[in-house]
């Protein structure tokens, strides 16, 4: 059975799973796992978590619903195999493992993305080329950190030109799947019918394309790709998690097209964003906004998830999830209860003055030295950890707001000093057990 056939057999097991838990508790549970292998000798079939480190929390979940999943998936399989949840996907793969096409989420769509002023430059860049070819977008390249919607705009252009102008072929693919589909290509001698697929659409829409840089053929192809397609006026989509300049390992001519268009970046949402990100979800799931219960473990879990919308969501899931199945209330001691894990390892309560305080007392000066103009190295360093400490455990403060903080400097001052502390924490061991030994005195 290949991948593709997997994962559609999958999606009638969580179909047909509708009719006997809540919907709740398939968006919670299930849909985040991927199944990849079916083991005939064990009558398994293997899933994995969305993140290793969430595994112990899934595989505890679907035990409730074991007898109910191997009902279902006997249904679809023919046989009752029971159901695995592993860390990651592991060991081999079955012999006649395929790559699987990619397909448009359709939940990600323009409408039910939620702009704020962390995303509003990538929305808008998003919504003009799905209207249109956009000279000042080709290449679109988006890019930003794990769970900021990357995807998901991606697959709102798919959407997009699928439905309002139906004339124009698009492809949306992963450079996973490329990847994939290439190597197969170049052993079944099938390349010209790989070139020929992708040459032929309007839109390519490009997903993480971070991840071709171990393969030359598929730099190489992706290379012939773009200029066969730009020069015939198409449109280029990619989404990277890093910036152009930063994709170590492409080739330097693939960067600088992927600068020819003006690369947008994702940043983390603010309070306000957040909070309506899962407003949203809540109108959508037909809860009432208006209850105060409701409103109150929104506002925890904006508090406390920050840099990742997909965690943010998972853990609003899980709320309800836990409600639907328990009858009890949603409100904030049943939050509390369940995401014990968020509340843990997010510490909501580090602010910058315990910052400032805890760096100035490591180094045996004062904080208003700290916010003060003097430049001599004793006072300019400890305030450098401070300001690189404060960016990275307090995602809220911009770097404006950072500077603020410290004596009204400027943005790109502070900017200046957080990249030089982060680059040196990088080359130096000695500097990041410093700020290690600072966090343990925040924590303790
Ligand atoms: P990325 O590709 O950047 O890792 P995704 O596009 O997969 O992230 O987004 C992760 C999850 O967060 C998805 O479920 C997506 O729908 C949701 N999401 C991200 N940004 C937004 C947003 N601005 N509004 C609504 N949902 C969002
Ligand atoms: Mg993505």
């Amino acid at each position: 059975m290949t991948r593709k056939e997997l994962k559609d057999c999958w999606d009638k097991v969580l179909v047909l799973m509708k009719d006997r838990v809540d919907q709740l508790v398939i968006n919670a549970f299930l849909s985040p796992l991927t199944p990849f292998k079916l083991s005939e000798k064990e009558q398994k079939l293997y899933l994995y978590a969305p993140k290793e480190s969430s595994y112990a929390f899934y595989q505890n979940s679907v035990k409730n619903y074991l007898s109910d999943l191997t009902e279902c998936i006997n249904v679809v399989f023919g046989r009752p195999y029971s159901v695995e949840v592993t860390e990651k996907e592991t060991d081999q793969e079955p012999e006649d493992t395929y790559f699987a096409e990619d397909s448009l989420n359709p939940k990600y769509t323009f409408e039910s993305f939620v702009d704020g002023p962390n995303n509003r430059l990538a929305y808008a860049a998003s919504v003009s080329v799905a209207e249109g070819y956009d000279r000042r977008y080709n290449p679109l390249f988006l890019y930003g950190g794990s769970g900021l919607g990357k995807t998901h705009l991606m697959h709102a252009i798919g959407h997009y030109v699928s439905q309002k102008r139906s004339r124009k072929k698009y492809i949306y693919v992963s450079a996973e799947t490329f990847t994939a589909e290439l190597i197969e290509a170049i052993k079944n001698k099938t390349q010209q019918a790989f070139k020929d697929k992708y040459r032929k659409v309007d839109y390519l829409l490009f997903d993480d394309v971070q991840f071709i840089a171990g393969s030359e053929a598929v730099k190489e192809e992706l290379f012939n790709t773009f200029e066969a397609l730009y020069n015939a006026n198409k449109q280029l989509v990619f989404t990277s998690d890093r910036p152009p300049k930063e994709l170590n390992g492409i080739p330097d001519r693939l960067i600088s097209r992927f600068n020819w268009g003006l690369p947008v970046d994702i940043q983390p949402p603010e309070y306000e964003t957040r909070m309506a990100i899962l407003k949203n979800k809540a109108i959508m799931e037909g809860l009432d906004i208006s209850d105060q219960n409701l409103v109150a473990v929104m506002d925890v879990i904006a508090q406390s998830v920050v840099s990742n919308i997909r965690e943010l969501e998972g853990s609003f899931n899980r709320v309800l999830a836990h409600s639907t199945l328990t009858g009890e209330k949603i409100n904030l001691s049943l939050a509390k209860k369940v995401l014990t894990d968020v509340f843990k390892t997010r510490d909501s309560e580090i602010n910058p003055s315990d910052i400032k305080k805890a760096v100035a007392s490591y180094y045996k000066i004062k904080v208003s030295e700290m916010e003060s103009s003097k430049r001599a190295r004793s006072i300019a360093y400890p305030r450098q950890i401070a300001i690189y400490m404060i960016r990275e455990l307090c995602p809220n403060y911009s770097f404006p707001k950072l500077g603020e903080l410290f004596g009204g400097r400027d943005h790109t001052t502070i900017l200046y000093c957080y990249e030089k502390i982060r680059d040196e924490v990088k080359t130096s061991p000695e500097l990041k057990d410093i700020i290690e030994n600072i966090k343990d005195t925040l924590e303790a």
